[in-house]
């Protein structure tokens, strides 16, 4: 290794995104929209870019169009009697990965302090925080349902090196909801924890935290236009919190961290939201048509999802053929989504099992099939 480098990065590897494929593969594996924005959308945003962007100028690094459209968009969850949301409470990252970042830096940075996470879960929290230097302590889930053991994790908070909790609701890649059990531990926390809610998933679900964070100044919640809102590519998410909170993120963010032209496809998408969010229903109704035809598959266990994947281990090797009957578990899920890319199926071997995203019709009875002949096999 070259010898100015921090010596703790030889033992890190880089994110690896989609893997390369020789074969046409339906892409399952990392929870976007399967379908893109619509030729009239891009049409809108394309003259966005040729009348009102000046390419020359540097972006609006205060993100205020975006910001007083996401308090109309996210308070629409709110309740008249609510604390009231204004764009103090909010900041606009190069996608939620760069805010999960400037969290880490405004909070633990140089502190000898760390993070907690309970597994499987979102694993960008702990490569991120390994990326700092950050110490990451984690807690185990129930196998029944995914649920946080709260007493170990309370044990690790009594600690008192804990400074953030990171949860996703839902969890990704297991698809639980947090329980109210759940969110009633973390609003027990000490005003000294900083508690992340990582509402990715938050359009397929609609259930959010959004009191919580108006009301806690150690609440945040995460959100992201690169899934329901079928963005990934522009690279945009947000965060809800105290305006304290929020001065921070400002504090450390780069001052141009989001680009005109991902600016304006957010203001698109927030514009048009009816017609982009009435397609979660078809997906939502094919993620039950999955749990339902893949009872034809007793090899796979398949947990209940509040989102827009499932998520699935396997049952009984045997089934896999002779070459895996000797193999360990991972082995065995491993071994399956091997087998499935050269049929055209990309997904997700993550936290010891296999993560589904919910695709079109058309990429659902793809993978039933798909799945079918490696049983029969
Ligand atoms: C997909 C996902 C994100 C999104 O990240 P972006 O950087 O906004 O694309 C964040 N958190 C979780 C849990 C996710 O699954």
């Amino acid at each position: 290794m070259l010898p100015f480098l921090r010596p703790e990065l030889a033992a890190l590897k880089a994110y690896k995104p989609h893997p390369p494929s020789p074969h046409p593969v339906d892409i399952l594996d990392t929870n976007e929209s399967p379908l893109d924005l619509p030729d009239e959308l891009k049409a809108k945003l394309a003259a966005e870019y040729q009348q009102a962007i000046a390419v020359n100028r540097y972006p609006d690094g205060s993100h205020q169009a975006l910001k007083q459209a996401l308090v109309t968009y996210v308070g629409e969850a709110l309740a008249d009697d609510d604390a009231v949301l204004t764009p103090d409470h909010l900041s606009v990252g190069n996608g939620s990965d760069e805010l999960i970042r400037l969290l880490l830096i405004a909070t633990c940075l140089g502190t000898g302090q760390g993070i907690l996470t309970a597994t499987p879960t979102f694993s960008m929290y702990g490569l991120l925080a390994q990326t700092l230097g950050i110490p990451v302590v984690t807690v185990a889930r129930r196998e029944s349902d995914f649920s946080v053991d709260l007493g170990a994790a309370q044990q690790a908070i009594d600690q008192g090196t804990i400074r953030v909790v990171f949860m996703v609701h839902p969890n990704s890649p297991t698809g639980n909801a947090l329980t109210a059990a759940e969110r009633q531990w973390l609003r027990t926390l000490p005003e000294s924890v900083l508690v992340v809610v990582d509402e990715a998933y938050f359009e397929f679900c609609q259930h959010t935290t959004l009191a919580d964070a108006l009301t806690r100044p150690n609440w945040v919640i995460l959100r992201t236009f690169s899934k329901a809102f079928r963005l990934a590519a522009h690279r945009v998410g947000y965060a809800i919190a105290h305006p304290g909170m929020v001065e921070a993120l400002e504090k450390v963010r780069l001052p141009y961290n989001l680009p005109s032209f991902s600016q304006a496809a957010a203001q698109v998408a927030l514009a048009n939201r009816q017609g982009l969010l009435d397609a979660i229903v078809t997906l939502l109704t094919e993620r039950e048509r999955i749990q339902s035809d893949w009872q034809d598959f007793p090899a796979l266990r398949l947990w209940p999802s509040k989102a827009n994947f499932i998520y699935a281990r396997l049952t009984d090797q045997d089934r896999f053929g002779p070459d895996l009957a000797a193999a360990d578990w991972a082995a065995g899920h491993r071994a399956l989504h091997q087998r499935l890319l050269p049929l055209g199926t990309l997904i997700r071997h993550t936290g010891g099992g296999l993560r589904f995203t919910v695709g079109t019709p058309e990429e659902n009875q793809r993978t039933y099939r798909n799945l079918a002949k490696i049983f029969a096999s």
